[in-house]
């Protein structure tokens, strides 16, 4: 099998399918080159060499040498130049490019081949001395940086001394005789760098450089960068080497980057920014302030037409938003990389739309591909509440970069920010710009503010991939990292104090503001109807209030897939009341307590059956150990005894006796109603006189009574007894009956085990994957953060086990527990209630296991149902 594929003059070795050996970029490369984009040609070496050098101590497999011989051969012969040739040298990029997007996080190196000597010659042919001296500084800079590990500041402030020297601002305003100087003076600083003299041998530069390449995907940051976003099973980085285009030789040559739609409302418009007369990263490093791309249309009309139509041909090849490199040489246009662009949640929604629309693509593509769930995960962001900003608070605006608001402490350094964040205090990471350094800290802040950069620096692609409010760009503020403060106007914002972001308007607010909940507009509901024409299973939501029910079902829940009623303990008086019925001794104590109980438990169930109506309602039966609600504090204890008309004393023996060794392990759950049936008949009475009742308004009710942590079919068989005793007497009673259903929670793995026999004698399963992923790891879920993210840094788990739904051993009960639920009862209900109910990989997993529903928090509902949706696509 090749090691190296070739793209150019029209035709590739490879295509767009291939990202995992060519990386995106390669992959890319080679499919615009048959599809006719102007692209310069070169070739793409495998990611899998990247494991093979990585995994052999920076050797090359056998037979690479020579491919990469034949390859650049070809290439010399496309481009009718000899690489190394003095006289007119054919100058290379060497590019990484992995399977997966990672902003700025591997290197690229620049006009490779140049020497002492072919500098002179570049400068004779293309009649430029200026041009081919600034091409060498560059490539001196960033073979320096990128291969021989020179850091960067290193050559800038050598290039900064120089500016200052000669009095000027830009890097354009040198002169010739100034790039000449500053090309000795980088050689000097790659010297004293690293004791050797910069390489003359432009295959010796190859050579390392793809090397250079290859070692970056192990540099720090990267491994950061892929942690953060888990990204796992890549073979590498790919390494393009592709003749260079140049943006740099004089003002009618520029290079830039463009979406095909604003990447942050989704607007149908050429959106971007270019540098005339500049090369590479310009653009995005913020050395100069970029141009918008529509100046470009008044510059190079010719150049700026081209680049629409090539751009829209690139959408509708793709089927999806590109995001695209360009670079202009002396008024032709070349096209260097296109991708899937990353973008806003609000623009994800209204580019599917639009896109069906203009039918590029259908109904069920755009579901499956144009919006993830996470891109709904930010619509429901909150934002800040228009009437409380003041003229007066707003320090500044920058570019809304990536919407949402955040509210946090300033903090100026990355790892502080995580020190902070660690703490539990909420940051916003403030930087004249960020590097991929800073991927900590931006992860761990509520949102970034930066004072330099465009659209696409760093800070707005990192934070718009995350979701992460961010305003970039915000020139009105004068950071000063020395003594740690920002000064806006006549306004200093220290270390430490409250600031708000808007990342849709792009303004900083002094102060901390209030947040509000999103407003959904017509594309988010347009574009759930089509979700839902394609989902093949039900999303319920996790809700203990009528509030939040009614905000599931706006969110399109369709029922309640757990109902806790602990929660519904709490409040002044009923405490007070379950306190009394916990410290009991007596059943008749007891029962004179629930039956003080009952009255508020019933109203709380007419309130949620009423929000439900006409949907299915799971309540789940008491499930915490007694003790969780007795007071810890002496001084509680003391009010609690006076109110209970027994002295401190006796109150505290009470609380001993309860108190146990592993409450999680202990007397919770159906054990609790098992040894106290009244607990159960009192909870069994309300649920179904309120039933009852709201049945009476003419509403329909379906209440699912749900046993918790029952491990043996005859804990089941005894709460079931329970229940339907008490249904009887309620109908009886009331002359109403209401139909009613009890099943179980599948949340210990003896209960997965022998599902056969419980579905023999529950209506319904529901997985409690919180409970199951606790019992079958044998982690304690409040104990696990001690050694989880230890566990994580050091790879022995992949996800947090209670987020992620461990498929392999978690899902495996799971999956036992529908098939023999389902031998025993072919119509057994089954869905999940965990917290994985609202995780998309979790998701498709339950789909593909057949299940009924999943069930998650109000906010996750909508997700759920696009991940329902692509699992079923
Ligand atoms: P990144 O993945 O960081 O974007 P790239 O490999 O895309 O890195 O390269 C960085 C910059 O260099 C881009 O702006 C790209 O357009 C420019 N570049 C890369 N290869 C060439 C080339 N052959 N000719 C001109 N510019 C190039
Ligand atoms: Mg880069
Ligand atoms: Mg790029």
């Amino acid at each position: 099998q090749n090691q190296v594929f070739t793209f150019g003059g029209g035709t590739a070795e490879g295509d767009k399918s291939m990202k995992e050996l060519l990386g995106g970029k390669g992959a890319n490369l080679a499919e615009m080159s048959s599809i006719g984009m102007p692209i310069p040609p070169g070739f793409t070496i495998s990611a899998k060499i990247c494991k093979y050098y990585n995994e052999h101590d920076g050797q090359w497999p056998e037979g690479l040498k020579y491919e990469i011989q034949d390859s650049i051969q070809q290439l010399e012969e496309l481009m009718g130049q000899q690489f190394g040739d003095p006289e007119d040298p054919l100058l290379v990029s060497v590019r990484s490019g992995a399977a997966i997007s990672m902003p700025g996080m591997m290197d690229t190196v620049l006009n490779l081949g140049l020497t002492d000597q072919s500098v002179q010659g570049l400068a004779q042919k293309m009649d430029n001395e200026r041009f081919a001296y600034d091409c060498y500084r560059r490539f001196i800079d960033m073979f320096g940086d990128v291969v021989m590990g020179v850091a960067h500041e290193k050559f800038e402030i050598a290039l900064q001394k120089l500016k200052d020297e000669k009095s000027v601002e830009l890097d354009t305003q040198l002169e010739v005789d100034d790039l000449k100087e500053l090309v000795d003076r980088y050689k000097k600083v790659y010297k004293n760098n690293t004791g050797e003299d910069f390489p003359q041998d432009p295959d010796d530069q190859l050579r390392l450089s793809i090397n250079g390449v290859f070692g970056s995907w192990n540099a720090k940051r990267a491994i950061k960068y892929r942690k953060i976003n888990k990204i796992t099973g890549l073979l590498g980085t790919a390494v393009n080497v592709q003749a260079m285009v140049y943006g740099n030789m004089g003002d009618d040559s520029a290079t830039g980057v463009c979406f095909t739609r604003n990447p942050s409302d989704g607007k149908s418009e050429l959106y971007g920014e270019f540098l005339i007369n500049a090369q590479g990263e310009d653009v995005v490093a913020g050395i100069r302030t970029p141009r918008d791309i529509n100046e470009l249309k008044e510059v190079m009309p010719d150049s700026y037409d081209e680049l629409l139509e090539l751009t829209n041909q690139l959408e509708e090849h793709y089927q999806d938003m590109q995001d695209i490199e360009f670079t202009v040489q002396q008024g032709k246009l070349f096209i260097l990389q296109t991708r899937n662009g990353k973008r806003t949640g609000a623009a994800a929604v209204k580019i599917a739309i639009d896109m069906v629309d203009e039918g590029i693509l259908k109904k069920d593509k755009a579901v499956a591909n144009l919006v993830e769930p996470g891109h709904l995960d930010q619509l429901l962001h909150p934002q800040l509440k228009e009437d409380e900003i003041d003229e007066n608070d707003i320090l500044g605006k920058g570019l809304p970069a990536s919407p949402g608001a955040a509210v946090g402490k300033v903090v100026f350094d990355s790892d502080i920010a995580e020190e902070e964040h660690g703490k539990g205090n909420p940051v916003i990471l403030v930087r004249i710009e960020t590097s991929p350094e800073d991927v900590g800290g931006m992860s761990a802040a509520e949102g970034i503010l930066t004072s330099r950069g465009g659209m696409t620096s760093h800070a707005a692609v990192v934070a718009r991939g995350w979701g992460k409010p961010c305003v970039a760009g915000c020139d009105g503020i004068n950071i000063d990292y020395d003594k740690q403060q920002f000064t806006a106007g006549d306004v200093t914002v220290r270390a430490g104090d409250w600031i708000s972001i808007d990342g849709a308007r792009g303004t900083v607010i002094n102060g901390k503001k209030e947040v509000e909940a999103p407003q959904f507009g017509d594309n988010f509901r347009t574009f759930m109807t089509w979700v839902d024409e394609f989902r093949d299973m039900d999303v319920r939501t996790n809700a203990d209030t009528p509030e939040d029910a009614l905000r599931a079902r706006e969110y399109g829940a369709l029922g309640i897939g757990l109902a806790r009623t602990e929660h519904m303990f709490f409040g002044e008086e009923r405490i007070r009341e379950m306190r009394r019925m916990i410290i009991s001794e007596s059943e008749g104590e007891r029962r004179s307590a629930l039956e003080n109980l009952l009255p508020y438990q019933r109203e709380d169930f007419i309130e949620i059956f009423e929000a439900m109506e006409g949907l299915p309602v799971t309540v789940r039966l008491l499930d915490p150990p007694l003790h969780e609600f007795l007071p810890d504090e002496e001084k509680e204890v003391k009010t609690l005894a006076k109110e209970l008309g027994i002295s401190t004393a006796e109150l505290n023996r009470k609380i001993r006796l309860l108190s146990e060794f592993n409450p999680m392990l202990g007397h919770r759950g159906c054990r609790l109603g098992i040894t106290y049936p009244e607990i159960t008949e009192m909870q069994a009475r309300a649920i179904l006189e309120a039933a009852v009742e709201v049945k009476s308004r003419g509403k329909e009710v379906y209440p699912e009574i749900m046993i918790p942590l029952v491990g043996t079919a005859e804990e089941f068989i005894h709460e079931r007894h329970v229940v339907d005793e008490i249904a009887e007497d309620v109908f009886a009673e009331k002359g109403s009956e209401v139909d009613y259903k009890v099943g179980t929670m599948i949340e210990i793995p003896r209960a997965a085990l022998i599902a056969d026999k419980i579905a023999d004698e529950a209506d319904f399963f529901s997985f409690g994957t919180n409970d199951l992923t606790q019992m079958t790891f044998g982690y304690s879920r409040d104990d696990a953060g001690k050694f989880l993210e230890h566990y994580l840094n050091e790879g022995i788990l992949k996800n947090d086990p209670f987020q992620v739904l461990d498929q392999e051993g978690v899902g495996q009960l799971v999956e036992m527990g529908v098939t023999k639920g389902r031998a025993a009862k072919s119509d057994l209900k089954v869905g999940i209630c965990g917290e994985h109910g609202g995780d998309p990989s979790s998701v498709a997993f339950c789909y593909n296991l057949g299940l009924n529903y999943v069930s998650c928090s109000p906010y996750r509902v909508p997700i759920a149902r696009l991940a329902a949706a692509q699992a079923f696509l």
